[in-house]
Parts: structure tokens; C-alpha cells; sequence
């Protein structure tokens, strides 16, 4: 198995073969295939096991696909848990997509608002955002979601041990009704299945 045969074209193979990623890990080899033809998804996958590459490589390619129908306006947006988590997510999205030309963002709370809120006037191809702040910028109207087509919930159960459950509902409120959801969490407890229950459609489940 390689990244080819997921079928990942030559800019991202290009920049993983730069990092030295010469093979999908398990959950990459399930998952990619999976978000490729656009299907819900949950995953139990552990911090660790590549879980972030796995949704993120897909994601980059079919975002670089339908590029010419882009606008400004966020097409994927993924909710994490902590600050740390957006930034280590931003991180690897800009690493994959060094040959396309896409832009990320990570905004979490704790900080002034501005540069967040300039990042999304010049334009925001994925968004990767704990609840809280997504939400503030939600409602100051700064953040539109209406060409929304993908929604991940990363370490969903880390998400709602923190208490993130009345947010994520908000937020999920906000998107548009047609879209992917990608559910990964290290652990699938009664709480995480009743928010997959609610969120995804017709999943695939998969386990790292
Ligand atoms: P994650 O589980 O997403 O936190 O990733 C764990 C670590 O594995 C990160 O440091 C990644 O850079 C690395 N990684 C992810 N996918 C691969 C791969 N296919 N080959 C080698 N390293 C990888």
C-alpha cells in the first residue's frame, strides 16, 4: 500500500515524501479511501497512530479538485478540543499542502480576535477551531459557513469530557444540512455515540 494507490496526486505525494511518510498507517489505508468518496465516518483512533493525516490528506485533495469553484468561504471546518490541538493541526495541513495552494487557520480563544477575524476576510480554505471562540466569531457574524462541505469532530471524546457538547451543538446548528461528518476520538462511550448518532449519516466505522 502507498499514498499513490489512495489515490493522492503528485503536490501532496511531493510533500509527504519530503516529511519521509513512505507509507499509509492502518487508520490512513481505512480512512482515506473513505473520505475520498465524500461518506461519513467514525473512526476510534488514538493520538499517535497518523489519525490527523488521515482525514486531512483526502481532505486537501478534494479541496485542490474543485478548486475552480472555490470562493473565500470555509469548505472544511474541524472542531478540536484545546488550543494546542489547532495549532499541532494547522501545523500538519500546512506541511501536506506546502504544493497547493490552500489556506488554513487555526483560531482558539485566549488571544485577540483581530488577526482571526483578518485571516477570514483574506480567505480560509480549513478552519481548525475549539468551540468556544468559533462561536464567539459566529456571532459577531465574522465566520460564514453557507459553502461549508465538511465538518471533522477531532478527539470528539476529549471534546466532551472538556463539556464542549452545548457549543458543538450550536456550531452544528449553524452549517449547512447537506455536508460529510468525520467523527475521531480515542475512545467511543456512550456520550460520543449519542453525538454520532445525531451528527453522521449512514457512517462507515473504523477502528486504527
Ligand atoms: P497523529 O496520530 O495524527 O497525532 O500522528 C502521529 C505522528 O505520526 C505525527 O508525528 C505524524 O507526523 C506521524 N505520521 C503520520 N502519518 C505518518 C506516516 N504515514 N508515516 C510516518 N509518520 C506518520
Amino acid at each position: 500500500m502507498s499514498f499513490s494507490n489512495l489515490g493522492l496526486s503528485e503536490p501532496i505525494l511531493k510533500a509527504l515524501d519530503e516529511i519521509g511518510y513512505s507509507t499509509p498507517t492502518p487508520i490512513q489505508a481505512k480512512a482515506i479511501p473513505v473520505v475520498m468518496l465524500g461518506k461519513d465516518l467514525i473512526a476510534a483512533a488514538q493520538t499517535g497512530t497518523g489519525k490527523t493525516a488521515s482525514f486531512v490528506l483526502p481532505l486537501l485533495e478534494k479541496l485542490n479538485n474543485d478548486k475552480k469553484l472555490r470562493s473565500k468561504r470555509i469548505q472544511s471546518l474541524v472542531l478540536v478540543p484545546t488550543r494546542e490541538l489547532a495549532v499541532q493541526v494547522a501545523a500538519s495541513i500546512e506541511q501536506y499542502s506546502k504544493y497547493l495552494n490552500i489556506t488554513s487557520l487555526a483560531m482558539y480563544g485566549g488571544v485577540d480576535a483581530e488577526q482571526q477575524k483578518q485571516a477570514l476576510i483574506w480567505g480560509v480554505d480549513m478552519l481548525v477551531a475549539t468551540p468556544g471562540r468559533l462561536l464567539d466569531l459566529a456571532h459577531q457574524r465574522a465566520i460564514h459557513f453557507d459553502e461549508l462541505k465538511t465538518l471533522v469532530l477531532d478527539e470528539a471524546d476529549r471534546m466532551l469530557d472538556m463539556g464542549f457538547i452545548d457549543d458543538i451543538n450550536k456550531i452544528i446548528d449553524r452549517l449547512p444540512k447537506d455536508r460529510q461528518n468525520l467523527l475521531f476520538s480515542a475512545t467511543i462511550s456512550e456520550d460520543v455515540q449519542r453525538l454520532a448518532k445525531r451528527t453522521l449519516q449512514d457512517a462507515k466505522e473504523i477502528t486504527a
